[in-house]
């Protein structure tokens, strides 16, 4: 095992620092956008339409070749567009100068793209130096970066990227798309290439430096339970870069659109359902006067884990503590078997009154926000 890329070498919570963040965050609307690519006979991408409002964070999932990559690429220009057009902030992009829309629009990708003989600060600075930004705003900006990432421990910012872990370097690939405060961040398998518990770990921090940035983010893996976790919205293409869905992640484990839809969520969605929710938001039993056991979660454990440490310990009742150790409740399998129970009941409308949006055809713009 690589212990360079272990747990014990990344900084706890690293993109959970404060910092000084702008708020900047565009709508994105993708309205029947078509690519075909020179000799080939289908298109990659065939019509497709969806809206991101700002500051949602929108997982594009779906089959190698599906034309995940593609559309990434058209929303930035780097190739051009067949057909259809893609708004962002409710202005064309195909309206722009390609060079200044792609500095408005981070772009982070696995594996890239750190300049190799340059230092940490000096990528990270890469996007305010084409800006012309002032050297004392652009060394400002880099420290405040390093520091939201976890990397400002002394002498990271000269050091070179090989000099990194795996999971480092895509932090400071994070940072460095962050730089100029983009309204949109477009993330193609960020973490694709990440040890398992590295990527946990760089998710979970991800998610809670998006509370603090609130970027529109277009977040794309081949990974379902990546995407549960990370997506306010999941689209999933099919092959041919064909919308099969585009909901929220509990509308997509609750009622998949069609066959397709539910075999890439798995014959296991309703275990990855429970991912979804929380201990902290479970009716628990009272704890009255139990002292916590050896199987206890925090309140911000999913009920998915909770499960399977319930499972393991063969049906025994699990002890839900606070920050300080302090039981709040007891779970058992049967408060788990009620949670199923009530959103069966709770039928197709969220608890937060998010409209579901579902098929192909009707998923475009107006409809999701
Ligand atoms: P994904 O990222 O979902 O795996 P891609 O967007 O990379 O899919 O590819 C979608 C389809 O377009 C695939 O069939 C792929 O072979 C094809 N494709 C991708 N890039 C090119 C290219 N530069 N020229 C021709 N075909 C391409
Ligand atoms: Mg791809």
């Amino acid at each position: 095992m690589n212990t360079a890329d272990t747990a014990q070498h990344e900084g706890s919570n690293a993109f959970a620092q404060p910092g000084e963040q702008g708020s900047k965050a565009a709508e994105l609307e993708l309205r029947h956008v078509s690519k075909r690519y020179a000799g080939q006979r289908e298109p990659a991408i065939g019509g497709l339409s969806f809206t991101v409002p700002a500051g949602d964070v929108c997982v594009l999932v779906g089959p190698s070749g599906s034309g995940k990559t593609t559309a990434m690429r058209l929303i930035n220009r780097m190739i051009p567009i067949s057909g259809g057009d893609i708004l962002l902030g409710g202005r064309s992009v195909l309206q722009r100068d390609a060079r200044e829309l792609r500095r408005e629009i981070g772009y982070v990708i696995q594996q890239i793209g750190l300049f190799p003989h340059q230092t940490i600060a000096e990528n990270i600075a890469t996007v305010p130096k084409l800006l012309g930004w002032p050297k004392q705003r652009i060394a400002a900006r880099v420290s405040e970066l390093l520091s939201l990432i976890g990397l400002d421990a002394e002498g990271i910012g000269e050091r070179y990227p090989a000099q990194l872990s795996g999971g480092q370097r895509q932090r400071v690939g994070v940072a460095r798309a962050l730089a100029a405060d983009p309204p949109l961040m477009l993330m193609d398998e960020p973490f694709g290439a990440i040890d398992p518990i590295n990527r946990a770990r760089l998710q979970d921090e991800f998610l809670a430096l998006q509370e603090k940035v609130r970027k529109t983010i277009v977040f794309v893996t081949h990974d379902i339970d990546e995407a549960i976790k990370m997506g306010d919205r999941i689209a999933i293409l099919r092959e041919g870069g064909e919308l099969a869905q585009y909901d929220t992640p509990r509308e997509i484990l609750t009622h998949p659109a069609d066959d397709f839809v539910a075999q890439f969520v798995g014959a296991d969605r309703g275990i990855k359902r429970l991912s979804l929710t929380t201990l902290g938001e479970m009716k628990l039993l009272e704890p009255n006067g139990t002292k916590p056991g050896a199987l206890r979660a925090g309140a911000k454990t999913s009920v998915r884990d909770a499960l399977s440490m319930i499972i393991t310990a063969d049906g025994a009742p699990l002890t839900v503590v606070d920050e300080n150790d302090r039981v709040k409740g007891l779970l058992t399998l049967s408060l788990i078997e009620q949670l199923l129970a009530d959103e069966a009941a709770e039928g197709r409308h969220d608890a937060d009154g998010a409209v579901a949006v579902t098929g192909a055809d009707d998923s475009s713009g107006e409809a999701a926000t």
